[in-house]
């Protein structure tokens, strides 16, 4: 597909975060709705190219588990990304609505997140890097997928560049700037699934009251490349926030993931003893001994949730 522009009709928004905003649009030549996902880059027309011919493996990114991909193109001084419009919206936004997701569809969701990974990884040497809710989607058809992951090199640093970088999802390692590898994505994947199954960020009440990160901020630090300025004195001193009085509480929760133990589901919380496990061993603070993706399917959890069968449609059919 050759897309631009001016054949895309504009529908609604269905969304913004640090990087951009996403429209859902009609691209009328193909009769195609879409999610158009427009991204800043502060950054020469050369940079932008570049991104641009990296964002092509997308096209070969071809997995039930991912959302497809229709093209890219630049949009001076943006860069347009089209892919597949998810008509039930991100998992955050399903959640905040709907309250806890159930045990079941978490196992699906968990299905999906780490066999997309694992696909990511195993044929395209791709690293998610932004395991979250709000990137994994859902469609009418009971269908969940990944996406948002990152493919392009220059895109990662631009971004960095600009004003996104942490995120309160970022395994422990992530957050001191250390090497990191694909086993961070199963850090965040234990957090989201704690999120999931309570229905609230898992660090929320752990910070002080007084110090509670605001709605608005919870998962999203900028602007700040832990990867980057370690080597200039340490990641935490790069971490600052454009608001101000929140600058602290986020300091705090970095340095909590750091330094404390890891969350868990709370014991009384009368859920799956796998699924216990399974949050445990996603959430092992050492990369060391923390499972990769592909080791995780092998999981009690795992296994047991792709031998489950889930009635997805009839779940998606309650959020109306
Ligand atoms: P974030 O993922 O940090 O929330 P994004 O800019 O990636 O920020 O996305 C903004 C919102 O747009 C998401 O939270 C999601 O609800 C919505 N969205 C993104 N991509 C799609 C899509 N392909 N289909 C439907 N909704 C989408
Ligand atoms: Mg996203």
């Amino acid at each position: 597909l050759d897309l631009k522009n001016e054949d895309l009709k504009h529908l609604s928004e269905l969304g913004s975060g640090n990087s951009g905003t996403v429209t859902k649009v009609l691209h009328e030549k193909s009769a195609t709705t879409m999610a158009k996902k427009v991204v800043f880059i502060d950054a020469k027309p050369t940079v932008r190219k570049q991104i641009l011919r990296e964002l092509q493996i997308l096209h070969e990114c071809n997995s039930k588990y991912i959302v497809s991909f229709y093209g890219a193109y630049i949009s001076e001084p943006h860069i347009c990304m089209c892919m597949e419009f998810m008509d039930k919206g991100s998992l955050d936004n399903i959640y905040k609505k709907w309250g806890p997701v159930p045990v079941d569809v978490v196992g699906r969701i968990v299905v999906v997140v780490v066999q997309g990974l694992t696909y990511l990884y195993d044929v395209h040497r791709i690293i998610h890097r932004d395991v979250k809710p709000s990137n994994i989607l859902v469609n009418g058809q009971g269908q969940i997928k990944i996406c948002d992951f990152g493919v392009s090199g220059e895109l990662i640093n631009s971004i960095a560049d600009t004003f996104v970088g942490t995120s309160t999802y970022m395994s422990p390692e992530r957050i001191q700037g250390d090497q990191y590898s694909v086993k961070s994505d199963v850090w965040s994947l234990g957090i989201s699934v704690i999120e999931l199954v309570l229905g609230r960020f898992p660090f929320a009440e752990a910070s002080e009251s007084d110090d509670e990160v605001p709605e608005e901020l919870r998962g999203t630090l900028s602007p700040t490349n832990p990867s980057r300025r370690a080597g200039q004195g340490g990641a935490r001193a790069g971490v600052s926030l454009e608001g101000t009085g929140a600058q602290m509480s986020i300091l705090d929760l970095l340095q909590h993931i750091v330094n404390e133990p890891p969350p868990r589901l709370p014991a009384d919380g009368g859920f799956p003893h796998s699924l216990e496990t399974f949050v445990d061993t996603c959430l092992l603070k050492d990369p060391v001994l923390r499972p990769s993706p592909k080791d995780l399917t092998t999981h009690p959890f795992v296994v047991e949730s792709e031998r489950d069968k889930v009635d997805l449609k009839a779940w998606v059919q309650t959020l109306v």
